[in-house]
């Protein structure tokens, strides 16, 4: 059902739509890291169709963001200027066809590995460890424990910004270590990945074996964006981390974990630029100690509500 919170501005220029259009979003409770400003206009699609319909009437001169669960982002306290779109339950839902799962974009990779488990499926376990949507593992290439999204990775598709649906190949997505190069802009609504047929009782087994791993060596009951930054070529960020003294920093409400130093936490009062603010002292240190230049992992995304954190080497 359509629900629009009207406000004179932005959300009086945008098209009706059959799912959720709301002004003035605090964004802080859609993500990991609990911090951030608000949304502009929050969208959340009812499903592909109201997506591609939206975005094809949507006037070009609005800025559109699109956001999964939120565990590799941090919005900064200014909020996003324009329409942030969301996917979630309308584009959730998950079906298999013999060792072939299609999911889509909004569906946790936790339900998606747990389908897979249903039919007999292996080499999805990796999933259940990852706590975001399809679409953002799409788009960052998400992997553990030596499988990434590109392993599985069958099909996808994507609405762009004039509300066209794309067929997307493996040639498509580009996929790298921790992102894909398929063009900016594109919205993917779903995705096929491919396991094999295998025991599910080896697959529930390994499922465990993973999250427990998980509770013991990552911060996951505290807010937290995950990795903060991706592993330099022949290294562990969180190695050099360490070396450079940062295990447990703080700044302000930010933290860096002592569980696992690549990870930065929301003690509870952490604004985004504290946790912002923190990640750059930590690249100032690695590079100072180790030589090696730190490269965020963690998706940065709006405006600050101060003064922009300075980045290193800027
Ligand atoms: C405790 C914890 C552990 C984690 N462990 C891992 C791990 O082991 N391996 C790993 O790879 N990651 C890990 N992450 C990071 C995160 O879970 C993954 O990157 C995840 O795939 C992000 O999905 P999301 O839905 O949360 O995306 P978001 O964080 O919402 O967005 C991430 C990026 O994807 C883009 N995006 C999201 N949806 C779409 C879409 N439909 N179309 C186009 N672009 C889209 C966004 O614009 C943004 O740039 C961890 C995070 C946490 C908090």
């Amino acid at each position: 059902m359509a629900t629009n919170t009207r406000s004179p501005q932005l959300i009086d220029r945008l098209p009706t739509v059959r799912g959720r259009l709301e002004a003035s979003v605090p964004l802080a409770r859609h993500t990991w890291f609990r911090v951030g400003g608000s949304a502009e206009v929050l969208f959340r699609p009812a499903d592909a169709k109201d997506l591609a319909e939206f975005m094809a009437a949507t006037p070009d001169d609005i800025a559109v963001t699109v956001i999964g669960i939120g565990s590799n982002l941090l919005v900064r306290d200014g909020g996003i200027p324009g329409v942030v779109i969301r996917l979630g339950q309308g584009l959730s839902g998950i079906t298999v066809e013999g060792a072939t799962i299609c999911a889509g974009a909004g569906a946790a990779g936790l339900h998606v590995a747990n389908a897979a488990r249903d039919g007999a499926i292996a080499g999805l376990e990796f999933l259940c460890g990852i706590p975001g949507g399809i679409g953002g593992a799409l788009r960052m290439n998400a992997g553990a424990y030596g499988t990434e999204i590109k392993d599985v990775f069958v099909a996808a598709r994507a609405v762009s910004r004039d509300g066209a649906l794309h067929d997307l190949g493996r040639d498509d997505m580009g996929f790298a270590y921790r992102q894909s190069a398929a063009t900016a802009g594109l919205i993917f609504v779903d995705a096929r990945l491919a396991g094999w047929p295998g025991d599910k009782e080896a697959i529930t087994k390994r499922m465990a074996e993973i999250q427990s791993t998980r509770r013991t060596t990552q911060p996951v009951r505290t807010p937290t964006g995950g990795s903060t930054f991706k592993n330099p070529h022949g290294a562990k960020a969180w190695e050099l981390i360490d070396q450079a003294g940062c295990r447990g920093l703080g700044r302000g409400g930010a933290k860096v974990s002592e569980k696992h130093c690549n990870f930065l936490v929301n003690t509870g009062t952490a604004s985004a630029a504290d946790l912002e603010g923190l990640g750059e002292e930590v690249r100032r240190r690695v590079l100072a100690e180790t030589g090696v230049c730190l490269e965020w992992e963690i998706q940065r995304l709006g405006i600050a509500a101060g003064p922009p954190v300075k980045e290193v080497g800027t």
